[in-house]
């Protein structure tokens, strides 16, 4: 590829809504574009990262026994209907009409379509087990779409669906997805996670999640130090024991600093119908830096149900000071709580509590809130309606790192990640309510014993930019680089050995299969090797007349602070 032909749109600024390093990088480096929330133009040179990340899934995938399908983007309800899913899975399913006003749904995942195609051509024992898999795009009408290509409300998913004879012949299918999943993320370069998982909507028994290490992924993962214990957060709370733990009791037991704001206070100040005794609690939380100067304060409005259940607790608003007015994200409340369980105490109980975040609460303009301090109250704290939503369920943890692993083998550890593929063993939840069977040998019907397994192909770049920059932009593991290699000559419009130089390398890696790309628009060395540090090609070939007197080009990885000189008669064989 010859830069002059591509297109090249790099950007000095990311856009203010960008919020990660992966979704600022992508948006620079002109890999994506938005059209709109959640839903991204993949451009020429970010399409070519996903072909790559496509490329590999395949071939793992074909080499793990699956075989490759498309299913419609756009389904017929009545399969849904069949399911029940078209109306359990609730607002992320996008639903829409045809002319005829007969419904449909785009896509969110292919289960029923599957099931269908399964109960029509798999009729024998003697053609299972079967893995059927699509590379396709898939739409969910996410309630926060964001992070770019990391929660798109469009985006391509790789999904994959077994069938078997019986539960263990599921099993074995779900295994050798695991394995193939690693095999997957491993030639990626991630570093990462296979953590126990629950079903959640899809549902099923068995279910792994595999996540990319990152701190800015969206779940908790909780795994052990020496043992093989790992699941994501929701499950380890799940297993966690119940038993209240014991806090160190707070400053925050004191009641509000009265004539400011009290829990009636707050409760009456706001003016959306609660259930019948609510209780409240404002909490002022004070971020420093390392000088211990006040950067910023969160305030944080506890809304706790009137039936007293003190394991949870609504988050009904949360506004922040000294940067504005903001909501804070789910991480943000779990990083805050979750770093000191204690930190509810005040509510009565030093049980774990849960985090839910609620309906918005009215305008209110330049309130007082007191936080729990003597003497020490909040001025100007504004709660408004016309905010973004704040983050979905937010759980404070109960369990806590150092803690002894459930298997009792080791101590927890808790780090962030981003959920990058998930497998599950459905059994037959699909078969039965589709009534999907087969014949067995004793010539009776049988139901499909079902797996799937999902791949986010879209989001996976993202996380592996997380994993992978530096300040002058993303640095590509050479599986998922746009262009291996760049060839960048230096004055090419001005000495022809330079032109002839960088063509002959240019045009003989081509030849070898190299994915080169020969940087020929006459930018400036500055402009150019900017643009590619920033597109994070990982390989840099420099051509320059000074170099070439001596025989020689400049070759730079990616990751190197500084070029080395290499023979023009050896750099073919230096770079690829
Ligand atoms: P999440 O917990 O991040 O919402 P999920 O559990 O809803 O993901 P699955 O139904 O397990 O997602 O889908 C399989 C894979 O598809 C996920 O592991 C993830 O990599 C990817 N994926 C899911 N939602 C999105 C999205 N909105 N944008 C990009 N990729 C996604
Ligand atoms: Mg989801
Ligand atoms: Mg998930
Ligand atoms: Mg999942």
């Amino acid at each position: 590829m010859k830069a002059s032909q591509f297109l090249i749109s790099t950007q000095k600024e990311a856009p203010a809504d960008a919020e990660v390093a992966s979704h600022k990088l992508m948006m620079r480096a002109g890999m994506i574009k938005k059209l709109g929330a959640g839903i991204y133009t993949y451009m020429p040179m970010g399409l070519r990262v996903i072909r790559k990340v496509e490329a590999i899934v395949r071939e793992e995938m074909d080499r793990a026994g699956a075989v490759e399908l498309t299913m419609p983007v756009v389904q017929p309800a009545e399969l849904w209907q069949e399911s029940g899913r078209f109306q359990a899975y609730g607002p992320e399913l996008l639903r829409i009409k045809d002319r005829h006003e007969r419904d449909f749904i785009v896509q969110p995942t292919s289960e029923e379509c599957i099931t269908d195609i399964g109960r029509q051509e798999l009729r024998s024992y003697k053609q299972l087990p079967r893995n059927l898999y699509q590379i396709q795009t898939k739409f969910r009408d996410e309630r926060r779409p964001r992070f770019g290509l990391m929660r798109g409300r469009e985006f391509t998913m790789k999904d994959a669906y077994s069938f078997d004879r019986d539960l263990d012949g599921a099993k074995r299918s779900y295994q050798q997805m695991a394995k193939a999943y690693r095999a997957i993320f491993d030639r990626f370069g991630l570093r990462y996670r296979a953590v126990a998982a629950d079903s959640g909507a899809i549902g099923g028994d068995v279910s792994q999640e595999f996540q990319v290490i990152a701190a800015t992924g969206e779940d908790a993962i909780v795994y052990s130090q020496g043992s093989e214990y790992a699941a994501n957060m929701e499950k380890a709370e799940a297993l966690a024991p119940a038993a209240p733990r014991p806090g160190p009791a707070r400053a925050m037991e004191k009641t509000p600093t009265p004539g400011k704001s009290t829990c009636e206070d707050v409760a009456q100040l706001l003016s959306v119908p609660l259930q019948t005794t609510v209780k409240s609690l404002v909490l002022a939380t004070e971020r420093l830096n390392e000088q211990g100067e006040i950067v910023e304060t969160l305030v944080w409005l506890l809304l706790i149900r009137g039936d007293h259940d003190m394991n949870e607790v609504k988050v009904s608003k949360v506004a922040g000071l000294n940067k504005g007015f903001r909501f804070a994200t789910a991480a943000e409340i779990v990083d805050h709580f979750g770093a000191e369980p204690g930190y509810l105490g005040p509510i009565g109980t030093h049980k774990p509590v849960k985090v839910v975040v609620d309906r918005e609460v009215a305008v209110m303009a330049d309130w007082i809130c007191g936080a729990n301090e003597e003497d020490f109250h909040l001025t100007g704290v504004n709660w408004g309606r016309d905010l973004p939503e704040p983050d979905l369920v937010a759980d404070i943890r109960n369990v806590v790192e150092g803690d002894l692993s459930p298997d009792g083998q080791g101590r927890l550890s808790i780090e962030r990640g981003i959920e990058i593929g998930h497998i599950f063993v459905l059994g037959t939840k699909y078969s039965e309510a589709m009534d999907a069977t087969f014949l067995d040998e004793d010539g009776k019907p049988k139901l499909f014993q079902m797996g799937c397994y999902g791949i986010g192909i879209t989001r996976l770049p993202a996380a592996a930019i997380e994993q992978n920059h530096d300040e002058r932009g993303i640095i590509w593991p050479d599986a998922l680089a746009p262009f291996t290699v760049v060839v960048c000559p230096i004055g090419m419009d001005r000495s022809a050995e330079v032109k002839a130089a960088a063509e002959k390398l240019y045009g003989e890696l081509a030849a070898a299969g190299v994915d080169v790309i020969l940087d020929d628009r006459g930018e400036r060395p500055g402009a150019m090797f900017a643009d590619w540090e920033l597109i994070g090609v990982p390989h840099r070939v420099v051509i320059s007349e000074r170099g070439l007197k001596e025989g020689q080009f400049e070759y730079q990885h990616r990751r190197d602070a500084a070029a080395t000189k290499v023979a023009a008669s050896e750099a073919l064989g230096f770079v690829k």
